[in-house]
């Protein structure tokens, strides 16, 4: 059969160990007669898959102990509604929430939060077409603002923050790192709170990540949901409700696998080896393009065109019948899209360039 690997931009392609060990252990988790679907997650046994998990997080990222890792359901667009609901409280009332628009996510985001605050833009790239993040010494940013919203890559267009912003007063950072978690070196102190959807670097989706600095716990708004109200989680251990627990122990299995690969500055080394591969074969001639700054190009998610884009279809067949899956741009943008997450090996990379190089008669 032919290798398959698979490029999704999420859910997407998890490490092949992590997939062996959850089906070995999927009817009869280390010897307790119950798959961990069955489980009470109030029982032993989820709770020592939940707090390794924890455990195992914190060690990959440097979470200070002053940080809280909480697990919700709700995905990247639920944090949306989320983050306001628990942040725009705390600050000057009435709240602005502060946002740099660089692509589709963090559009999204300032849709989402003008249901709950007054909303400024401090930069876009719009004008460019999302194919670069605005340096800072350009944002007009809000004295007091609630929070500075970022996302710190954009899946959709490919744009990736090769710096962390530097935030006055007490004005936390927010990150949406759904698409890049886990996959370089973060300091996780220069932000309020930072969260991601797991369906690409962490795990199956259903699952949403939180860390949070323990200060802005207990600000929810009235209206808040209890079970979104990030102080009742984090005094719950993300057990207020039930959590999605199959996607905790996949992302535990995951976060272990991500250890004994050498953790995150592993992973970023070879990720970085991993994009200077592809971009090479994109950029070599004309025959392909991709219009994001060089200096701003995601590690994680290329987006690609051809120059013949009449050939589109032609392209995406041969490349399925190569065992290259999933590589068709989204549909907001169109062309072609290569997600290259930690579990995508340096083989499917390679796999793809030489299939560019052949398409392209090279
Ligand atoms: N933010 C980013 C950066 C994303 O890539 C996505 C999903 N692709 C989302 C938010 C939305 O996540 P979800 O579908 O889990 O709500």
């Amino acid at each position: 059969m032919t290798h398959i690997y698979n490029f999704s931009a999420g859910p997407a392609v998890l490490p092949k160990e992590v997939l062996e060990q959850a089906a070995a252990e999927m009817l009869d988790w280390h010897g307790s007669g119950m798959s961990v679907m069955e489980m009470s997650h109030r029982g032993p046994e989820f709770i020592s898959i939940y707090q390794a998990a924890v455990r195992d997080l914190r060690a990959l990222l440097s979470i200070p102990a002053n940080y809280q890792v909480l697990f919700l359901q709700g995905g990247g667009l639920g944090e949306n509604a989320i983050v306001p609901m628990n942040l725009v409280a705390r600050m000057a009332q009435p709240a602005t929430i502060d946002f740099v628009h660089t692509g589709s996510w963090s559009g999204k985001s300032i849709k989402e939060a003008q249901r709950y605050a007054d909303v400024n833009v401090a930069a876009t790239s719009e004008p460019g077409h999302f194919t670069s993040v605005p340096p800072q010494e350009y944002w007009k940013l809000t004295r007091d603002a609630a929070y500075v919203h970022i996302c710190t890559n954009e899946t959709i267009d490919g744009v990736e923050y090769n710096f962390v912003p530097t935030i006055q007063g007490d004005t936390p950072l927010v990150a949406d790192m759904s698409s890049h978690i886990l996959s370089r070196e973060i300091d996780v102190t220069k932000y309020g709170v930072i969260f991601a959807g797991a369906q690409k670097n962490i795990g199956p989706a259903g699952l949403t990540l939180v860390i949070v600095r323990e200060d802005l716990l207990g600000h929810a708004l009235p209206i808040c949901p209890s079970a979104f109200d990030w102080k009742i989680v984090a005094d719950h251990d993300s057990m207020y409700n039930t959590p999605p627990t199959y996607g905790i122990y996949i992302a535990g299995l995951v976060f272990a696998h991500l250890l004994r690969q050498g953790g995150v500055a592993a992973m970023e080394k070879r990720n970085i080896a991993k994009a200077a591969l592809l971009y090479a074969a994109i950029d070599v001639d004309d025959f392909y393009e991709n219009r994001v700054a060089k200096d701003c190009r995601s590690r994680m998610n290329v987006p690609f065109f051809l120059r013949d884009e009449t050939r589109n279809e032609q392209f995406l067949a041969g490349a399925k019948a190569r065992g290259l899956l999933q590589l068709k741009g989204h549909k907001s943008v169109g062309g072609m899209r290569a997600s290259i997450y930690n579990a995508m090996p340096i083989e499917g990379v390679q796999a793809l360039v030489d299939y560019l190089n052949e398409f392209a008669g090279r």
